[in-house]
């Protein structure tokens, strides 16, 4: 079977941590989301958790220096051997040069990078309403996905909390940020021929079935 190494590309909101657990379930391939790891490295007050937390408060990226080695590492391991799906890195065009050299170094490259499109109104709407799980990031809409219980999330019932970088301020932030330093990736994959976009604003469902095509034509 050949090797996987998936990126999902996209604004916040976009859906791409939802249509990334699917995957993931499909797939079975290790799924590393840089904002989860960062989200759980502030919770435990480690240093990668120190040296982010101002930033993500604020919207802005965390320096690429202090992200770009945590995803080598997990790309250099014997889980990620037959490939995986990161989720939110690259966001920044040295982060996916650095991500190309430590392929590169591994005699490997980018398989596909799934953009999920998603307008920025529409992203608007959906932050505002998000709610997230305090305890493992699950992640729930008040209108679109509400939980069994307000407030409470149905795996693991913990309380459920807006993220600080969910406020409506900080929302708009974050979408200054990708239409500055994220966005220019998508030509930067589209010239390496491995660019595969997708409409964000559908049904989940209908979201995961396209993707799930795409994954199929490239596997077989
Ligand atoms: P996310 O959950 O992907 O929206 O990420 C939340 C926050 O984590 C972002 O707003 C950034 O502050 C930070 N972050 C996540 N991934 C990266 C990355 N690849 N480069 C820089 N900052 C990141």
């Amino acid at each position: 079977m050949p090797e996987l190494n998936l990126v999902l590309l996209g604004p916040p909101g976009s859906g791409k941590g939802t249509q990334g657990e699917r995957l993931n379930d499909d797939l079975r391939l290790p799924y590393y989301a840089t904002g989860d790891i960062l989200r759980g490295a502030v919770r435990d007050a480690t240093e990668l958790g120190k040296s982010a937390k101002e930033y993500m408060d604020r919207g802005d990226l965390v320096p690429d220096e202090v992200i770009v080695g945590v995803i080598a590492e997990r790309i250099d391991s014997e889980e990620a051997k037959d490939g995986f799906i990161l989720d939110g890195f690259p966001r920044t065009t040295p982060q996916a040069e650095a991500l190309d050299a430590k392929l590169v170094e591994l005699g490997r490259a980018v398989t596909a990078v799934l953009l999920i499109d998603v307008a920025d109104e529409e992203v608007v709407r959906r932050l505002g309403g998000r709610r997230t799980c305090e305890a493992e990031g699950h992640v729930y809409h008040v209108e679109f996905n509400p939980p069994k219980v307000e407030g409470v999330c149905d795996v693991d019932g913990s309380p459920l909390i807006v993220r600080d970088d969910d406020q409506p301020d900080v929302i708009r932030r974050r979408l200054d940020t990708y239409h500055e330093k994220t966005e220019p990736l998508v030509s930067y994959y589209e010239g390496k021929g491995v660019l595969k976009r997708v409409d964000g604003e559908r049904d989940p469902a209908q979201v995961t079935e396209e993707l799930r095509g795409l994954l199929g034509s490239l596997r077989s």
